[in-house]
C-alpha cells in the first residue's frame, strides 16, 4: 500500500474513533484501555495500533474503510473465520489450543519477559542462600 493510502486510511480511522467509538472521551482519550488513551492515537513502529474494540464494533460501520483497514493491518475478515484476536496487540489468531492468547510475534514477547523474571528470582534465591538467609 503506498504512502498517501496509508495516509487516508490512518486519518479516516482516526476520525471514525473519534465521531463513532463510544469509549472515545474527546482529547484522545478512552474510557477503557489502560493509561486512558485511546489506542489508535499512539504512534508505533508499524503501520499504526490495533484495537480489537474499534475493529469488532465500531469498523463495521463503515465497509469501505473495513476493507481497507483489514487489508492495511493483516486483519482477517471475522466472516472468514478468525478465531480470535491477540490479547496483547489485537491482530488476528488461529488459534492451534485453547490456551493461545498471543499472536506469534507477542507470544515470543511474553515468553521472554516470563524468563526474564524466572531468572531473576533465581539470582535472588542464590543471593539470599548465599547470605544465609
Ligand atoms: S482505544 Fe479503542 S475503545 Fe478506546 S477510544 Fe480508541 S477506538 Fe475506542
Ligand atoms: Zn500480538
Amino acid at each position: 500500500m503506498n504512502q498517501r493510502k496509508l495516509q487516508s486510511v490512518k486519518s479516516r480511522t482516526l476520525r471514525l474513533a473519534r465521531s463513532n467509538c463510544a469509549n472515545f472521551t474527546g482529547q484522545n482519550g478512552c474510557h477503557v484501555t489502560v493509561g486512558g488513551r485511546c489506542a489508535l492515537f499512539y504512534e508505533s513502529e508499524s503501520n499504526g495500533n490495533v484495537c480489537p474494540y474499534f475493529v469488532r464494533s465500531v469498523l463495521p460501520g463503515e465497509p469501505k474503510l473495513e476493507k481497507e483497514y483489514r487489508e492495511l493491518f493483516g486483519i482477517k475478515d471475522e466472516k472468514e473465520s478468525i478465531d480470535d484476536y491477540c490479547e496483547e496487540c489485537g491482530r488476528s489468531i488461529k488459534r492451534s489450543s485453547n490456551r493461545q492468547k498471543y499472536c506469534g510475534s507477542c507470544s515470543d514477547e511474553q515468553a521472554r519477559i516470563k524468563r526474564n523474571k524466572r531468572n531473576r528470582e533465581y539470582r535472588d534465591r542464590q543471593r539470599r542462600d548465599a547470605l544465609g538467609f
